[in-house]
């Protein structure tokens, strides 16, 4: 089993784009995965046409011991995997777990009495680097890190960088960086290039060699309920991430 992080503390870089459309390409590469929630904005819930109105209980109830993960995960039906749901409830775990034991350890924890059930678990992270995001970092073995190509997104990334230093000295020795993916890029911008060139030359192989592409329908998909892969298969978006989900599998 394989867990990572989808995360950037900068908002909109296509964090929960990426995680769905992963999940969805993966499992159309006959993986096994689970897409766990971690936004209370549920975005990555309702995008992979789960019904917010009608869970068995959310990713909080989890992370405050009220439920198991197994008692939680939902069936992403038509895109064949699996998710563990999450809902506006946990915009109070950070207050609720400050005081617990262990606050840090609950993902990791809880994600560990699975067992081998998934062959991969995708984590979707809301924008910030709050104790919900430190869980994540602490329960997975890597961290993808989806960035727009635009002046701003070097300096963002030292901040995350050292975040997950920190985390690997405390938290997680095993914490790695599996990849930074360039997201909603548009090749007719001088800018974006250049970004995209700098990104590559200072992180080299851990630039993913698939570049995901600014694509209407990725925008578009969400609000059917659906990942790309169903709503239009021969999108640019869905084939950019079905080569990322292959580019993922001979990586690791
Ligand atoms: P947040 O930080 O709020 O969680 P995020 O990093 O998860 O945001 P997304 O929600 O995935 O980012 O994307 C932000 C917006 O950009 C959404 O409206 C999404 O549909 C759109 N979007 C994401 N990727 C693409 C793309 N490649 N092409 C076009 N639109 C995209
Ligand atoms: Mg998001």
């Amino acid at each position: 089993m394989k867990i990572i992080a989808i995360t950037n503390q900068k908002g909109g870089v296509g964090k929960t784009t990426t995680c769905v459309n992963l999940a969805a390409s993966l499992a159309e590469h006959g993986k096994k995965v689970l897409l766990v929630d971690l936004d209370p904005q549920g975005n990555a819930s309702t995008g992979s046409g789960i019904d917010k109105a009608h869970l068995k209980g959310s990713i909080y109830q989890v992370l405050i011991g009220n439920n198991t993960l197994q008692e939680v995960i939902l069936r992403a039906e038509a895109a064949k995997f699996d998710v563990a749901p999450s809902n506006r409830d946990l915009a109070g775990a950070e207050v609720e777990l400050v005081n617990e034991m262990a606050r840090e350890t609950r993902l990791k924890n809880a994600i560990l009495k699975l067992g081998d059930s998934y062959e991969y678990v995708l984590l979707d992270c809301p924008p910030s680097l709050n104790l919900v995001t430190v869980n994540a970092l602490t329960a997975a073995h890597s961290v993808m890190i989806p960035m727009q190509c635009e002046y701003y997104a070097l300096e963002g990334l030292s901040d995350l960088v050292n975040t997950i230093k920190k985390v690997r000295a405390h938290l997680n020795p095993v914490l790695e960086i599996e990849g930074l993916l360039r997201t909603m890029f548009d090749n007719r911008n001088m800018l974006a290039q250049q970004v995209s060139a700098q990104l590559v030359n200072h992180f080299g192989k851990k630039v993913y060699q698939t570049i995901i592409p600014r694509n209407v329908r990725l925008a578009e998909a969400p609000s059917y309920g659906m990942p790309v892969l169903l709503y239009d298969r021969a999108s640019k978006g869905a084939q950019a991430y079905l080569e990322l989900a292959q580019e993922l599998i001979q990586k690791n």
